[in-house]
């Protein structure tokens, strides 16, 4: 039996998070906001390098009902847990100063805060259809739900993009879950049947048509289910390694090296002086530098009308992060493998890797082909049922 985990439509999860929040505080909201999960088409591990990614919106989104309050105090409460009901004093908010999911909604509260934006209390009643916890973004999901409906009730008339530099800095500061600003711009900055060219060293966007269906395709999101421990201490492992090529190199980011032909595979050379620490930090900036060259072939192609040729490039990137980043493993491994043998035209994993999900193009018409062979090969390997998101 496979699994799909249908995204609910906008009238049903507003009604969600309305009677959770009457449930929760016995009133009604000001109103209800929500913000999509996202999956990523390419450009893996580059956001944090000044780099380029490629995500769309997910259909699935998180649904934050508000109410503004007089004082200066939050209460939270969630579908995960409607009994506990959260309440802290914004005041009070700072780094290492709030545990569990609330620290996503307080902080944001709290960046809007440190611009010297004026942030009332407020009720937040939370529903969500995002899986939380696959790399499908259910963080950003939370933390951009949340600054879009604080922005609201305060009318403090933000543009997306400033909200998403909030969020991150809620992720990153409050919550202390490291994260570099492809989430948080998905899901306020996204637009229907495109995909967001993401320049993360500018935070300026490209909507970049992309729309699987009119071409006779889909794009089949497999949740690996898969737990992995230290995945923390390896993405900021991964960054650490990037930020110490970049120094040794001379250049602010990594990105700086693919913005003149020759330079990254200078770069790549110069990184690798023999030694085992030379040689992982060359491995390890080769798959930036040629991720980021993967998204341009990719964008290319989507503006030349052919996502159908687009498989190749999601298999090399399944690769570079395989072998060269050493972000991938067993379960995501199994999931593009059994998709491509079951037909897909590419498949990669997405999001930062040690589990989470993965991508793959398919034929329209082969979707649950495609799902049903994968979910197989997980029972022939002995892994827990993977999760399909349509
Ligand atoms: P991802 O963003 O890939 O789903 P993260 O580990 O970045 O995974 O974020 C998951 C965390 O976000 C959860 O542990 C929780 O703290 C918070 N979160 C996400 N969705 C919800 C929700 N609906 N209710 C409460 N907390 C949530
Ligand atoms: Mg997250």
């Amino acid at each position: 039996m496979t699994t799909w985990v249908p995204a609910w439509d906008a009238g049903t999860g507003e009604e969600r998070a309305r009677a959770l929040f009457d449930t929760a505080f016995g009133v009604a909201p000001d109103g209800v906001w929500s913000a999509p999960g996202r999956v990523n088409l390419i450009g893996e591990h580059t956001d944090y390098n000044g780099g380029l990614c490629l995500p769309v919106a997910l259909a699935h989104r998180t649904f934050a009902a508000v109410r503004r309050r007089g004082d200066g105090t939050a209460r939270t409460a969630s579908a995960w847990d409607a009994s506990v009901v959260t309440a802290l004093e914004l005041a009070s908010v700072a780094p290492g100063a709030v545990a569990g999911w609330t620290a996503y909604v307080a902080g944001v509260a709290w960046a809007l805060r440190e611009r010297g934006l004026p942030v009332a209390g407020f009720d937040v009643a939370i529903d969500s259809c995002v899986p939380v916890g696959s790399g499908l973004s259910s963080s950003a999901a939370l933390s951009c739900s949340v600054a879009l409906a604080l922005d609201a009730v305060n009318a403090l008339a933000q543009d997306r993009a400033a909200l998403a530099a909030d969020c991150v800095r809620a992720e990153n500061e409050i919550a202390g879950a490291p994260t570099g600003g492809m989430d948080q711009a998905a899901a306020l900055r996204a637009e229907p049947g495109h995909a967001l060219l993401l320049d993360c060293r500018d935070q300026s966007v490209r909507h970049v048509p992309f729309d699987p269906a009119a071409e006779g395709l889909a794009l089949l999101v497999i949740d690996t289910r898969a737990e992995h421990a230290l995945v923390d201490g390896q993405y900021a492992a991964r960054r650490a390694t990037c930020d110490e090529a970049a120094r040794l190199l001379g250049v602010a980011t990594l990105r700086e090296l693919t913005d003149a032909p020759g330079d990254a595979e200078h770069a790549i050379v110069a990184l690798d002086d023999g030694t085992p620490d030379g040689e992982l930090r060359a491995r390890r900036v080769r798959h930036v530098l040629t991720e980021i060259a993967r998204v341009r072939e990719f964008v290319a192609l989507l503006d030349a009308g052919r996502l159908r040729d687009t498989g190749p490039l999601l298999d090399a990137s399944h690769a570079s992060l395989r072998d060269d980043y050493e972000v991938s493993c067993r379960e995501l491994d199994v999931a593009v493998e059994a998709a491509r043998a079951a037909g897909a035209l590419g498949a990669r994993m997405t999001g930062g890797g040690f589990g989470g999900s993965a991508i793959a193009l398919v034929e329209a018409d082969a979707l649950v082909t495609v799902a049903d062979a994968v979910a197989a090969a997980f029972a022939r390997e002995g892994l827990r049922a993977p999760a399909f998101v349509a």
